[in-house]
């Protein structure tokens, strides 16, 4: 057998004993890992975490993560110490708007497969005596939940690799990085050069640093947290011994930013509720004071910040009231923008990769994903929201980062709505329509720095025009945020008349070069060998027929390709599987062009008068593309359309752009053209069956299971990678299946993630989800079994309660495509 790769793990906290046991487990014996602190305790984050486990996220990654933490240090010791106490998890409500949060969350749990309940203020006080009974509503309780040693499973995830040839070395600093030709090929310590293959950076919330002997940009923000103990509860007294250290559940009070954890007769308390406290890793200390000094991430206790919620924590827990605190301090570990983790390869250097800004809840999913992204090349489950390269360029900046991450501490326990907007930053990137946008009373909410129209206001006297049938229901208070009745007229005139809609934010990528075909060949399940002016709609898989992404790509040129891609994460894709001999160049081309869908089936009428060019049907078929003019804008025009009506793509440089929009607003308004939102887009494109990578399919998918199947060509001559994978592979042989389902009381709308039950058992969950103005009834897309035919009846869980729902066929409109090839 040959040798296996050199790893060199930099930082022994958590998350790089973690990855020493997984590449180890996984027969990579020559890993060595390093940490600038003394061991085991190396004065990481990892050294004081009090390890509170809650599993259950919005995430279903970051949730299959924790379950994976939770199992595997249940399943570890030190000398037969536990390294997981499954105490079970307890959060508490004490306002109605957090009761219902909690029903919501429970519908993740149940979406991602973790058992919890929902439970009564007298079931939360039985389950946890220390409560006060009248200071809440209820809880959620989630009995897998509990307590990580986290220090002590570093040593027995330690003792474990070391026992399969990993080495650990405490007090030694990693200065520099060496490579050669692109690669790295060691790392720089004061006692010398450590070769090394891979290096990944498991530095915490020093990451930075690390990143930084790369040029690699790392975005995360160290910040202080507080975490106080209490001294002896008298009420705790006598039921814990030294080594079990705790019973009672982990409990949050999310409504005042706290948690809480037993140890043995006394708590812990950690506290979100104070001011963002970033940290200058500069003032920390450094190099041989790091062997010295015990915790350089544990900062002198400021207590004048902890009083408020020392008197919070008593009203709830009025046990504490006979207590004080002991001793506290500031900890320090990393924040991001979406608060998410940072995983993947420097983009410059290979073999220098990173796993930063990670919980101890999450450390052995992450781990695990990352020992898989090595040794495989690919993770069973889905990274696209924890991959470093998951940001936009503006989003990487460090003032970006550190309002975008000190504002996650803010709001780490906030009742979030999932279209809820940051208020700040904002304006970061507009498209040239946007005065025009504002001018029309758009309400834009924003994504990867984008401000994006949801619905314009001047449409709102439509709204009283609406005829009967496209009148929407009411929405619930929760399902009415964020949106307007003003989407449906918005939608109504895209399918009766004409609408104008702002695509300028997705991400549009050049391709080109004399390599570009054949890259684009082996990358894709579609054919790309077409005639100049050919658009296909086609599939980026892994090896293992996952999908990548979803793409949609123009011949322009022989050697020339635009792609429609879905973000920053296919960039770096094609970027790393182009070739290194100049032949092909890739780039982004998104922020100097703009796009608007003019859609509906007077589209053709809009641009008559407007260009000399022939956009009949027979001038410009379905699926092609041609460079024109309109209205003396150079364009290039693409036949296609998420909303399923007659129109075109209009693309256009940016500095033409307010023109172009000019232009056919004007020519639009005899034939009743409206500026459209994302609200309505995303009611039409799910009429319509149209996918959303990310939210209804990922890695985890194959094209069979998401409805995609029709874009794998299986008679393309040039291979593609997963067409091995996929070749034995159909819609008949799929055991799950990303279904359409509308509700049956024709006015519930669900939002997503949301649990789906069959025959009253859990077996699926919400993708995507909204109201389907053309057919008058909500629609939600759901990962459901293959035995959920067309006609079953479903459940939605939503807010506790359950929405009757049919799985239906799909598309909803049109499936014969009439509107769209007229
Ligand atoms: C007060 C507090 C409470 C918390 N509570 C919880 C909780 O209840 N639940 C939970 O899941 N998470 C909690 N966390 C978060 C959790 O502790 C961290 O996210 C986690 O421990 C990070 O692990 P890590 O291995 O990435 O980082 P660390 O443990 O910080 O390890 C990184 C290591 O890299 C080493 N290193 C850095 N630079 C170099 C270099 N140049 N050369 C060599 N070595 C280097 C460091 O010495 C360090 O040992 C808490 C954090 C704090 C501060």
């Amino acid at each position: 057998m040959s040798a296996t790769p050199r790893v060199v793990v930099i930082g022994a906290g958590i998350v790089g004993a973690n990855l020493a046991d997984e590449l180890t487990a996984r027969g990579w014996d020559r890993v060595t890992v390093l940490d600038q602190g003394p061991l085991p305790l190396t004065g990481g984050s990892t050294s004081h975490a009090p390890g509170l486990v809650f599993q259950t996220n919005a995430s279903r990654t970051m949730t299959a993560f924790a379950g994976y933490t939770v199992e595997k240090f249940t399943g570890i010791d030190v000398d037969g110490a536990w390294c997981f106490n499954q105490v079970g998890g307890l959060e508490v409500a004490t306002t109605p708007e957090r009761l219902a949060d909690l029903h919501r969350k429970q519908g993740w749990a149940t979406s991602w497969g973790v058992e919890s309940q929902v439970v009564d203020a007298d079931e939360c006080v039985r389950l946890h005596p220390l409560v006060d009974r009248d200071r809440i509503l209820g809880g959620l309780h989630i009995p897998s939940d509990g307590l990580a040693k986290a220090s002590r499973a570093v040593v027995a995830l330690a003792r474990r690799a070391e026992a399969r040839g990993a080495r650990f070395q405490g007090s030694t600093r990693v200065t520099g990085i060496e490579q050669a030709g692109g690669r790295v090929t060691g790392v720089r310590t004061p006692d010398g050069v450590v070769p090394a293959d891979v290096v990944v950076s498991c530095a915490g919330f020093w990451g930075q640093e690390l990143g930084a002997m790369v040029g690699m940009d790392v975005p995360l923000l160290p910040l202080a947290h507080q975490f106080a103990w209490t001294g002896q509860v008298p009420d705790l007294v006598g039921r814990n011994d030294e080594l079990g250290e705790a019973s009672l559940p982990i409990l949050r009070h999310q409504d005042q930013d706290l948690y809480f954890r037993e140890r043995v007769d006394r708590l812990g308390i950690g506290s979100y509720a104070h001011r963002p406290m970033p940290v200058d890793l500069r003032e920390l200390p450094q190099g041989e004071d790091v062997r010295e000094s015990s915790m350089p991430s544990m900062l002198p206790f400021t207590e004048e910040d902890f009083a408020p919620v020392w008197e919070q924590s008593r009203l709830l827990l009025p046990s504490l009231r006979s207590s004080k605190i002991d001793t506290g301090f500031n900890g320090v570990f990393s924040f991001t923008p979406d608060g998410g983790p940072l995983i993947g390869e420097s983009p410059d250097v290979a073999g220098f990769w990173i796993a930063e800004a990670v919980w101890v809840t999450h450390s052995a999913g992450v781990a695990r994903a990352v020992a898989q992204l090595l040794v495989d090349g690919r993770s069973e489950i889905d990274l696209h929201g924890c991959d470093v390269h998951r940001f936009e360029d503006v989003q990487l900046s460090p003032e970006y980062v550190s309002e975008t991450s000190q504002q996650n501490f803010v709001e780490v326990y906030d009742v979030v709505h999932p279209l809820q907007p940051r208020m700040s930053p904002r304006d970061l990137r507009v498209s040239p329509f946007h005065a025009r946008q504002q001018e029309l009373g758009a309400v834009f909410l924003e994504a990867g720095g984008w401000e994006r129209p949801h619905w314009y206001e001047a449409n709102a006297p439509l709204v009283d025009e609406l005829p009967a049938e496209w009148v929407p229901p009411e929405r619930d208070a929760w399902a009415a945020r964020f949106w307007s009745p003003i989407a449906a007229a918005e939608a109504w005139r895209t399918r009766t008349a004409v609408a104008m809609y702002d695509m300028t934010p997705l991400t549009r990528l050049e391709v080109s070069g004399p390599g570009a075909l054949a890259l684009l060949q082996r990358l894709t399940t579609g054919e790309m060998d077409k005639s100049v002016g050919a658009v296909t709609y086609t599939l980026a898989l892994d090896e293992a027929g996952g999908i990548r992404s979803d793409l949609t790509v123009a011949r322009l040129g022989e050697q020339l390709f635009q792609v429609g891609a879905n973000g920053p994460l296919d960039l770096d894709h094609l970027r790393r599987q182009a070739p290194d001999d100049g032949s092909v160049q890739i780039r982004d081309t998104t922020g100097g062009t703009c796009c608007i869908g003019l859609w509906g089936p007077r589209a053709r009428d809009v641009v008559r008068g407007l260009t000399a060019d022939d956009f009949s049907d027979d001038g410009l078929k379905y699926f092609r593309a041609k460079r024109a003019r309109i209205g003396g804008v150079p364009v290039t025009a693409m036949r296609l359309s998420y909303v399923g009506e007659l129109g075109w793509e209009i693309y256009a440089g940016a500095d033409n752009g307010r023109r172009l929009w000019d232009v056919l607003w004007a020519a639009g308004q005899e034939h009743g053209i409206v500026a459209a939102g994302r609200a309505a887009f995303n009611s039409l494109r799910l009429e319509k069956g149209y996918r959303a990578w990310g939210h209804d399919m990922t890695t985890e998918h194959d094209p069979y299971e998401a409805g995609l199947g029709f874009a794998v060509r299986r008679q393309k001559t040039a291979d593609f990678v997963g067409r091995q994978a996929v070749a034995g592979r159909s819609a008949d042989t799929v055991g799950r299946r990303l279904s359409c389902l509308t509700i049956d009381d024709g006015r519930s709308v669900v939002l997503g993630h949301e649990p789906v039950f069959v025959d009253g058992r859990p077996a699926g969950y919400v993708t995507s989800a909204a109201f389907g103005h053309t057919v008058g009834r909500p629609i939600a897309y759901a990962w459901l079994p293959a035995s959920a035919a067309v006609g079953t009846s479903v459940e939605i869980g939503y807010f506790g309660t359950r929405i009757a729902a049919t799985v239906t066929a799909e598309p909803l409109v049109d499936p014969g495509m009439t509107r769209l090839r007229g």
